[in-house]
């Protein structure tokens, strides 16, 4: 089957309007702050810009206000808001509420689209995804998952201890990934369950001290003590949470890698524009051999990132799994947008690593992404396995 990359003329309208939104009006207010919205007040002016600019929560379908973007659409315009820290937050399509409004728009009831979905959308509450729990939990394995909820009249008790839970600290609600059968350690059992942030028995613990800081809401330590949900609160089905969660994970893959080599793409139009007008030992920085040789590796990371991300979204817009093309994509993306970045912090030598440029923020926001969503060891393992189940079957005949 060919396969069309090319966007439609309307996303690429929409992604050009994007970047001129990110940089005429987003670009100033992160470069006056450090990269980081730390206030509402931030995050509400910059969200009523792409208001205004016809640009908001475009992944999301016209029902919720959006443009109904496909992932190959996302491709095009994610990239673009990415090209600032805060561009994605501006947009409506960070991480997590981004993932979290695709997978209610899937598989949530008509009630809870207009309860949890529809203000999402809207940028009038935030939410977050509680799926990892401290040692002995689930982390990199999921079935590892500990935190239990046990049926009660009406509805589910949850109890358990979660952590690394971006954007906890004022989000309207988690969907909390919680076991309703099985043990730590078996696969299957798990159900998700949307709990509103004014359950007395969702407590935050504290904020995690961690490398980045741009995840609007911060990376929280949760615990469910005697958290009371009602039947409604289930999102799918019970015992279905691991594969509604294949829903959000694989194609929130990809939003992550789309907006992180935004990061890339500016962090080398930093660094070229640097090394074309630095003059040392007698010529331009950019005409020295091994300043050519960083920046031609970064063009190729570059292209090589997009590639993969667009195969990897074409294939969920045919309704694949396209579990090995996103476990590729992540893996290779977040190796490569790390490379990108760290080598233009090389290009502009101590003005790199210092305040003046953000390229020393980029590199502590785009670390943690060879962790999160599925760490590059995990990934690797997966995708050697598929390749092994293959050989065997063909072995097989
Ligand atoms: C900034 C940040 C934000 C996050 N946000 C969220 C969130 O919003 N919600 C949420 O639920 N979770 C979130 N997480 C948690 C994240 O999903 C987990 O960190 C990730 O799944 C890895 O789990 P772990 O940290 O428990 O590491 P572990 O499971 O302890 O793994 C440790 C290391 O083991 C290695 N490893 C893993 N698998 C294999 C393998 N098969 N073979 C060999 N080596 C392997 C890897 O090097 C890995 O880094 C976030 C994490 C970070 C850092």
């Amino acid at each position: 089957m060919a396969v069309d990359l090319t966007p439609s003329p309307d996303v690429a309208e929409l992604a050009r309007r994007t970047a001129g939104f990110v940089r005429d009006v987003v670009i100033p207010v992160e470069e006056a702050n450090d990269g980081v919205a730390r206030t509402e007040e931030i995050r509400a002016t910059l969200q009523s810009g792409a208001k205004e600019a016809g640009i908001f929560a475009p992944h999301v379908g016209a029902a919720y206000g959006g443009h109904g973007l496909d992932m190959r659409g996302r491709a095009a315009v994610f990239e673009e808001a990415g090209y600032s820290l805060l561009g994605p937050l501006a947009l409506n399509i960070a991480a997590p509420d981004e993932g979290n409004m695709h997978m209610l728009e899937a598989i949530a009831t008509d009630e809870q689209k207009e309860r949890y979905l529809r203000p999402l959308a809207a940028g009038e509450i935030r939410s977050c995804f509680a799926m990892t729990e401290p040692a002995p939990g689930a982390g990199s394995d999921p079935g590892a998952l500990a935190t239990t909820a046990t049926r009660v009249p009406g509805g589910w008790r949850i109890d358990g201890h979660k952590w690394f839970i971006t954007g906890a600290d004022g989000a309207g609600f988690a969907i909390c990934m919680a076991r309703t059968s099985g043990r730590p350690g078996e696969t299957g059992g798990a159900t998700m369950f949307l709990v509103d942030a004014d359950n007395p028995g969702m407590k935050p613990v504290r904020h995690i001290d961690t490398l980045d800081e741009s995840l609007y809401g911060g990376h929280i330590e949760l615990v469910f003590d005697n958290c009371v949900v009602p039947d409604e609160a289930v999102l799918g089905e019970v015992d279905e949470g691991f594969r509604y969660a294949q829903v959000r994970l694989a194609p929130a893959r990809m939003t992550h890698c789309m907006r992180w080599l935004g990061i890339a793409r500016r962090a080398q139009d930093i660094a070229v524009a640097r090394a074309a007008e630095r003059e040392l030992f007698g010529s331009r920085l950019g005409e020295l051999g091994m300043v050519q040789q960083l920046i031609a590796d970064s063009e190729i990371d570059i292209a090589a990132a997009r590639g993969l991300i667009l195969r990897a979204c074409w294939e969920l817009d045919q309704g694949r799994s396209a579990s090995q093309s996103t476990s590729i994509a992540k893996t290779f993306c977040a190796e490569a947008i790390w490379r990108v970045v760290d080598r233009a912090v090389q290009i502009c030598g101590s003005l790199g690593i210092s305040g003046d440029l953000l390229l020393g923020r980029f590199l502590r926001e785009v670390r943690p992404f060879r962790i999160y969503d599925g760490p590059s060891e995990t990934h690797r393992w997966a995708i050697a396995r598929r390749v092994l189940r293959r050989h065997d079957a063909q072995v097989a005949g």
